[in-house]
C-alpha cells in the first residue's frame, strides 16, 4: 500500500503538471499565488518593501516543498497506510466499518463544508498555539517565524513536522463527522486563498468583518517580534479570527505595517533551508 500510493502521488502529480484543471490544487496554488503576488505589486502595503523581498525564494521553494515534494517524498503514502490501519483496527476491535459517529452526508453539501471549514479552523487554531507553547514543537513553528520581510509566500515557509502535527490531530475529530482526509478540495482552496492573503503585502480593510475573517493587518502582530509580556504569542487564527476574539488572544494594538517580525534573536536564526530543516532537531528547546 505504502508503495502502491508513493507511485500513485507520483503519477498524479505528473498527470496534474500535464493535465491542469480545476481540481487540481496545484493550479490552484499556481494560480492564486500569481493572483496575490499581483496584488502587492499593484498596491502594496509597505511601498518600500522591494517585489522580490527577502527570503522570497526561499519561500517560494517552501510552497513547492510543502506542497508537492513532501507528499511526495512519503506524507501521503504514510497517511494511506495509517488511516488504513487506524480503519482496520477499529473493524476488527469494535466491528464498526468507520469512526463517524455523526453522519453528515444527508446535510446540503454546502452546509457539510461549511461545517468542515470551520470545525478545521477551529482545532488548527488549538494546534496553533499548542505549537507556541510547547518548547520542542515551537523549535519547529521558529522556521514560519522567521520571517523578516513580510509577503504572500511566506504562508507556506513552516517545517514539514507541522504537516504531520496539524494532521494527525485533525484526522480523529473530522473522522468522527466521516470527513477524510482529502475530501473537499474547496476548503482546501478557500483555506490556501485566506492564508496567502494574511501573508500578503496588502491593505484589507475588513470593516465588521474583522472580528470573523483573519487579515493581513492582524496576522502581521502574529509574526511581530515583540509580542505582549507574558504570552505565548496572539492571534492564532489561521482562516478565522473569531477564535482569537472569543478566548481573548486577539491583539492589534495599532497599525502594524513597519512593525519589527520575528523572534528574539532571529538575526542568528540559520537562513538556508537545509538549515532551518535541521535546526529544531539540533538545538535546545527554550526553558
Ligand atoms: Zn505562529
Ligand atoms: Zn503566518
Amino acid at each position: 500500500m505504502f508503495a502502491d500510493s508513493f507511485v500513485g502521488y507520483a503519477r498524479w502529480v505528473w498527470y496534474a503538471l500535464m493535465h491542469p484543471g480545476w481540481d487540481n490544487f496545484l493550479l490552484w496554488l499556481v494560480v492564486l499565488s500569481i493572483v496575490v503576488w499581483m496584488v502587492e505589486i499593484i498596491v502594496p502595503w509597505r511601498r518600500n518593501q522591494p517585489i522580490i523581498r527577502k527570503d522570497f525564494w526561499l519561500d517560494a521553494w517552501y510552497m513547492v516543498f510543502n506542497v508537492v515534494v513532501f507528499s511526495l517524498i512519503g506524507y501521503y503514502a504514510i497517511s494511506n497506510v495509517v488511516a488504513h490501519a487506524v480503519r482496520s483496527a477499529l473493524l476488527e476491535v469494535t466491528g464498526w466499518e468507520s469512526l463517524a459517529v455523526i453522519d453528515l452526508s444527508s446535510l446540503p453539501v454546502w452546509s457539510q463544508l461549511l461545517i468542515m471549514f470551520v470545525l478545521r479552523d477551529f482545532i488548527q487554531w488549538n494546534v496553533h498555539i499548542v505549537l507556541h507553547r510547547v518548547p520542542w514543537l515551537w523549535e519547529f513553528h521558529k522556521v514560519h517565524h522567521s520571517v523578516e520581510q513580510m509577503g504572500f509566500a511566506a504562508h507556506l515557509r513552516f517545517h514539514w513536522m507541522e504537516t504531520i502535527v496539524y494532521r494527525v490531530v485533525e484526522y480523529i475529530p473530522l473522522a468522527l463527522l466521516g470527513f477524510g482526509i482529502s475530501e473537499f478540495l474547496i476548503v482546501h482552496v478557500v483555506a490556501l486563498a485566506i492564508g496567502h492573503l494574511n501573508h500578503a503585502n496588502v491593505r484589507l480593510p475588513l470593516g465588521k468583518l474583522v472580528y470573523v475573517f483573519n487579515s493581513p493587518q492582524m496576522h502581521i502582530w502574529h509574526h511581530a517580534k515583540d509580542i505582549p509580556k507574558g504570552s505565548y504569542g496572539v492571534n492564532y487564527g489561521l482562516s478565522l479570527s473569531v477564535w482569537d476574539w472569543l478566548f481573548g488572544t486577539a491583539w492589534m494594538p495599532k497599525d502594524g505595517r513597519d512593525i519589527a517580525l520575528g523572534f528574539e534573536d532571529v538575526e542568528r536564526y540559520p537562513t538556508s533551508f537545509w538549515q532551518q530543516m535541521r535546526a529544531p532537531f539540533t538545538r535546545r528547546p527554550r526553558a
